[in-house]
């Protein structure tokens, strides 16, 4: 894979005095990697993909074909995943639902709402007796327990914003068992309680404990339940740490009695960043590099306008040093070996910082930098137009490149 970016990389410059700056997805990669997840998941099973992890419309036509549907958390995600097709399955989930995209999920036949409060439980049952439109919810349900893991993103286990806090289970199904609602079916529940856990033991353990407590309240509350829905939070390792073992996790699920359990009931995942971060890769050139109070620096085209994940979480992001031969001019050609570096962007603010402390054996300016791990949450979640600077070019490799 690499290679075929460098070669990539080198054509870009052959052809063009602009300095690289890219975004490169491996369809392929993506599509590879998600044929191997499917192969060792349990029967009772589904995978959807959580678009806001890259919602680039070729990855979710790549997608497509492989995934059981996808997961939104707006009217803007809603209708991407419609302008790539007309009917397969959306769960829809998110705080803050607005009447008008209550509405659009309802025409635009979603399969699930994902409920996050009692109010907005009580627009859908409105909304849908007013459409005479039919949907299946499945109610987010925040567990009142301090037994999940603990990753640098909770949202559940915890006081937050999302879903309903475990105690008002009660509520929501009197509501949806009022007399006047005959639009709104339950379908079951909704848990997405972290992301970026690395450890399949206890993700395995936490979809137990999902798996236990929906047991307690179909018995509870005599429900039925088809669908129950364990949410994303895979982790990706951006340094040294072991990934998420994805089989580890599937064969813990495929053993579990509760998973054997479910009988008719699904059981669906809606992972983003573990389907598509290994294969985004950001490349950008180096512009300068300079000698600061004993500090070195290299300063990219490009930087954490485009990719926004380093400066969020405070980590250094994993590149390599594609070398080239780009120099067009006459004086010499900043060069330094055996040195540390910090990779900082064209910003205009010290927060622009990518990687501090690099050990590099050797960087020369018209290099081109290729930040790895960059397919999730890199990009989309970028403050783009901070200081004007020309957007990447955004580039695919698909079968048979
Ligand atoms: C963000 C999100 C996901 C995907 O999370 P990852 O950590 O990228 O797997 C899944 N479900 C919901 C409800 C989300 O908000």
């Amino acid at each position: 894979m690499s290679r075929q970016i460098e070669r990539w990389i080198h054509e870009w410059q052959d052809r063009s005095d602009e300095p690289v700056c890219a975004y490169v997805y491996d369809l392929e990669g993506i599509r590879n990697h998600v044929r191997k997840m499917l192969e060792s998941m349990p029967e009772q099973t589904r995978l959807f993909y959580a678009i806001k992890a890259n919602p680039d419309k070729r990855i979710i036509e790549a997608l497509l074909p492989l995934v059981k549907g996808f997961e939104v958390a707006s009217i803007g995600e809603l209708l991407l995943v419609r302008e790539v097709s007309e009917s397969v399955p959306i769960v829809f989930g998110g705080p803050g639902k607005k009447d008008i995209e209550l509405e659009t999920a309802l025409e635009k036949n979603v399969a699930y709402i994902h409920v996050e409060s009692l109010l907005e439980l009580r627009k859908i049952v409105m909304l849908a007796k007013e459409r005479k439109r039919h949907i299946h919810v499945l109610l987010r349900i925040n567990l009142r327990t301090n037994t999940l893991p603990q990753t640098k993103i909770a949202m559940g286990g915890r006081p937050s914003p999302f879903g309903l806090d475990e105690s008002f289970i009660e509520e929501a199904i009197a509501l949806l068992r009022e007399e006047g609602n005959h639009y709104v079916h339950f379908a079951g529940f909704h848990f997405h309680s972290l992301s970026n856990n690395l450890q399949a033991e206890l993700h395995a353990e936490m979809v137990e404990l999902y798996l236990r407590k929906v047991e307690e309240w179909k018995r509870s509350y005599e429900l039925d339940v088809q669908v129950i829905n364990a949410g994303g939070g895979f982790g990706v390792s951006y340094d040294d740490t072991p990934g998420f073992n994805w089989q580890r996790f599937t064969g813990l699920l495929a053993e579990s009695e509760a998973v054997r359990a479910l009988g008719g009931t699904r059981l669906f995942f809606e992972p983003g960043r573990f389907i598509v971060a290994d294969h985004g890769y950001y490349a950008a050139e180096v512009i300068d590099i300079k000698q600061s109070h004993d500090q070195w620096f290299a300063v990219i085209r490009g930087g954490t306008h485009h990719n926004r994940l380093p400066a969020s979480w405070g980590h250094n992001h994993p590149f390599r040093v594609v070398p080239t031969d780009r120099w067009p001019y006459s004086f010499a050609r900043p060069e330094i070996s055996h040195a540390s570096v910090t990779i900082v962007g064209e910003l205009c603010t010290p927060k622009d910082r990518l990687h501090t402390d690099a050990q590099l054996e050797s960087l020369r300016v018209g290099d081109v930098l290729l930040f790895e791990k960059s397919g999730a949450y890199c990009w989309t979640i970028s403050h783009h137009d901070f200081l004007g600077h020309p957007h990447p070019k955004f580039h695919y490799i698909t079968e048979g490149d």
